[in-house]
């Protein structure tokens, strides 16, 4: 698939049959395109590859190898840990393929690599349909989809790799092949959760589901001195919540939202927002006890587009600011996990850090851990330390805020199991990525790994090392 016609390249240097735009670091718009969603991330690649289609990625993909070059692959650039930009390497930018084609009679979509999820919602939506995507709209497919996907629809439709029927890839080889359950299965099955290790996905292909237009959603605010009031009710009542419910924690500030009394802003809080993948009137009904609970600070629950609700959090986290992010997986939200949390949460100095705790279950919990690469199907609630600081602040804010994230990771020592690959950053190590996938499922990645990048092509990713390299 080609998005736009070829464009010239700003350089003497040229790469055979690639028709994209090519910066180097001599090029005005240099910065602008090694910038990616943390601001904390200055790695200066010797080229960036902005790609029209697969065969610009099959060209850049020989020529990294013929040239030896480290190579990194730049979907929607939101991965925190900043894989998606090398140190002197090349970079194959996707962020020109962004096109979404929708089938609705089949109720398929065909979204190529570089697409976010704000293009496929839009799409999407056009036709009251909908995949399970990130919740925040300028976060990229292509990433978080190879990671496991986890968002609002995932405990009714299951996760974003639970939805992928087919993906075109192309190799460490530089060919193009397609995956999917009869085509390639072993490396259709390591897409699923395996990340960015076996190739360069072009393009997916997801199933759709009807959603909305318009559903039940929003955030409810309660003080933060009720965290420990809130978990606890919050933990009976999703435990026995339909599978349309989706729910996520959010421990910070109030953020500032048009919609909020000025005077509540950037107030020590704890909100629920929620998404019901079913009728107004069932979401209602779902929703009436968390928001009749306690005395909430803002209840922004009611009716909205499901689009407008995708992208309601956009703003919350601007591309730019720096970000430092802790991650696990949690046991369960017993009695000790919500006293760690409501302990730790509110002790970041900014007030534009936070935490978040998703809420898993329903269909993720139905598929087998060995079906996709993506283990953990018994986990109910996933954590996220997001510590996050202005790029003109002080070095010593940044070690604040970072110490925060750690201690508040540390204090959850005993509470921890495995952790999605998605959420870790830079200093989680190749233990960590192993706690992501679990010995079985990470045995079986190093076969494919082994099978499809036998050396290594693909590195600058959460690393899954071929057993030549192991
Ligand atoms: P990039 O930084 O572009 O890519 C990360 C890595 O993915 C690359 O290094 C590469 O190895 C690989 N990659 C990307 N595209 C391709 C491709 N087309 N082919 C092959 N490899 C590729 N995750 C969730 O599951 N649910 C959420 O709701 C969610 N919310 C988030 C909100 C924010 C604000 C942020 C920053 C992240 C969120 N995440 C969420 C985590 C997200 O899944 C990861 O950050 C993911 O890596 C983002 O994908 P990307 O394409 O934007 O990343």
């Amino acid at each position: 698939m080609t998005t736009t016609a070829a464009t010239t390249t700003s350089t003497a240097l040229r790469i055979p049959g690639f028709r994209g735009v090519l910066v180097t670091t001599r090029d005005r718009e240099y910065d602008a395109a090694r910038a990616i969603w943390n601001g904390a991330v200055d790695r200066r690649p010797r080229l960036i590859a902005r790609c029209t289609g697969t065969a610009d990625v099959a060209a850049v993909v020989r020529f990294a190898r013929d040239c030896d070059l480290d190579l990194a692959v730049r979907g929607g650039g939101h991965n925190v840990a900043g894989t998606a930009m090398c140190e002197d390497g090349i970079v194959i930018d996707l962020s020109a393929m962004r096109a979404v084609s929708v089938d609705p009679t089949a109720r398929t979509a065909v979204v190529q690599g570089g697409a976010l999820w704000g293009d496929v919602d839009h799409e999407t939506q056009a036709h009251g349909l909908a995949t399970t995507g990130g919740i925040v709209g300028h976060t990229g497919v292509g990433g978080l989809s190879l990671g496991g996907g986890i968002g609002w629809l995932m405990r009714k439709h299951g996760l974003t790799v639970d939805n992928l029927v087919s993906a075109e890839v192309v190799t460490a080889s530089g060919d193009v092949v397609r995956a999917s359950a009869t085509e390639h299965p072993d490396l259709f099955w390591a897409l699923r959760g395996g990340g960015g290790n076996f190739g360069v996905v072009t393009s997916f292909r997801f199933r759709l589901h009807p959603v909305g237009p318009t559903v039940m959603a929003g955030p409810v605010f309660w003080p933060a001195e009720d965290t420990a009031d809130v978990l606890s009710f919050y933990r009976d009542f999703v435990a026995d919540a339909p599978d349309e419910l989706g729910t996520v924690i959010r421990l910070g500030t109030v953020p500032p939202l048009p919609a909020v009394d000025e005077k509540l802003h950037f107030r020590p809080a704890i909100a629920v927002s929620s998404c019901f993948a079913g009728s107004v009137e069932a979401g209602e009904r779902a929703l009436r006890a968390l928001r009749r609970f306690g005395s909430p600070l803002v209840d922004l629950v009611g009716p909205q587009p499901y689009a407008d609700h995708q992208s309601g959090l956009d703003d919350t986290v601007p591309h730019g600011w720096h970000y430092y992010w802790k991650a696990t997986n949690l046991t369960g939200l017993s009695d000790a996990v919500v006293d760690v949390v409501a302990d730790h949460a509110y002790r970041a100095a900014s007030p534009r850090s936070y935490s978040a705790i998703f809420h898993l279950g329903g269909a993720v919990g139905r598929v087998a851990p060995d079906a996709t690469a993506y283990p953990g199907r018994d986990v109910e609630h996933t954590i996220i330390i997001d510590a996050a600081w202005l790029p003109e602040q002080d070095d010593a804010v940044g070690t604040t805020e970072t110490a925060w994230a750690r201690n508040f990771f540390k204090a959850l020592e005993r509470h921890r199991a495995g952790v999605y690959v998605n959420f870790l950053d830079s200093d989680d190590d190749s233990s960590r990525i192993r706690e992501a996938y679990g010995d079985a499922n990470y045995r079986r990645l190093v076969d494919v790994k082994s099978t499809y990048d036998p050396e290594n092509v693909f590195r600058n990713n959460k690393n899954i090392q071929p057993a030549r390299t192991a």
